[in-house]
């Protein structure tokens, strides 16, 4: 199908909080993927507190935070966890990036206490000793070439059977153990790798806005390639430095 006419609007949730390491830059990578193909792009940040009318969103991006910032956006999040799980479970497109993919599940258990999550997607977090710090390499079924990333967290998330975003070929994952990351469900992706994921991982934000136009427009859509010569390039690097040396 020919994405010429075609809109896709873009819904940041309450970056006045979940905002660590530059999430806008996922954002500005998702824009610009799109216009450049001659889709029409729109992003609405969503503060906490204001409205948000999830019939209008194709994409939803959910940042990371601290769990300073976590338990106080847990509250506003909480208020609008039915609309959002409706669009969930209608197929509406989520990326939820780490202290935002820990607000997915059930709960994340800290040190100070318990925060309550959105409970969108069957999995829970508890923080253990030690933070997982250290570049991340992914085998991920949805996309041809390595996801390659950045990981700091100091919860561990539990899959409870759910599938996962990639399997590890370097770095600490989810748990640590487990041998895999982040949480695919319908169509959201919770990951732990967080600045960014998009840009350095064109393949993963081509998913996002190929799943978001299917859903919005039906049938299958093809995207006109674009040169992501460099990313490969730098994606190249990354996987044999750290998996194949
Ligand atoms: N506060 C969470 C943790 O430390 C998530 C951090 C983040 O978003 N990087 O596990």
């Amino acid at each position: 199908m020919e994405t010429k006419d075609m809109k896709l609007t873009i819904g940041h949730l309450y970056p006045d909080l979940l905002n660590l390491y530059g999430d806008r830059g996922n954002i500005a990578c998702l824009m610009k993927r799109c216009i450049w193909r001659g889709i029409e792009a729109e992003t609405i940040e969503f503060n906490t507190g204001d409205q948000i009318d999830f019939s209008k969103l194709d994409i939803v991006l959910l940042g990371g935070g601290s769990d300073r910032e976590q338990a106080i956006v847990c509250k506003s999040l909480l208020e609008i966890q039915s609309e959002f799980k409706d669009y969930v479970e209608d197929g509406g497109v989520v990326i939820a990036v780490c202290g935002g993919y820990q607000l997915l599940g059930k709960y994340y258990k800290t040190d100070a206490g318990m925060i309550e999550g959105l409970n969108l997607v069957d999995i829970y977090t508890e923080q253990e000793e030690g933070r997982l710090i250290d570049n991340i390499v992914l085998d991920s079924e949805l996309v041809d070439m390595p996801v390659v990333g950045f990981e700091n967290h100091g919860g561990r998330t539990y899959l409870n059977g759910n599938k996962p975003f990639g399997k590890v070929l370097y770095g600490a994952g989810n748990d640590g153990k487990s041998g895999y990351e982040g949480v695919v469900y319908k169509n959201v992706i919770g990951t732990y790798l967080h600045g960014p994921l998009l840009p350095k991982n064109p393949q993963v934000s081509d998913y996002l806005i190929r799943k978001a136009l299917e859903r919005k427009y039906g049938g299958e859509v093809i995207l006109t390639p674009l040169d992501d010569s460099q990313e490969k390039e730098a994606n190249d690097y990354i996987y044999h430095r750290f998996v194949k040396e």
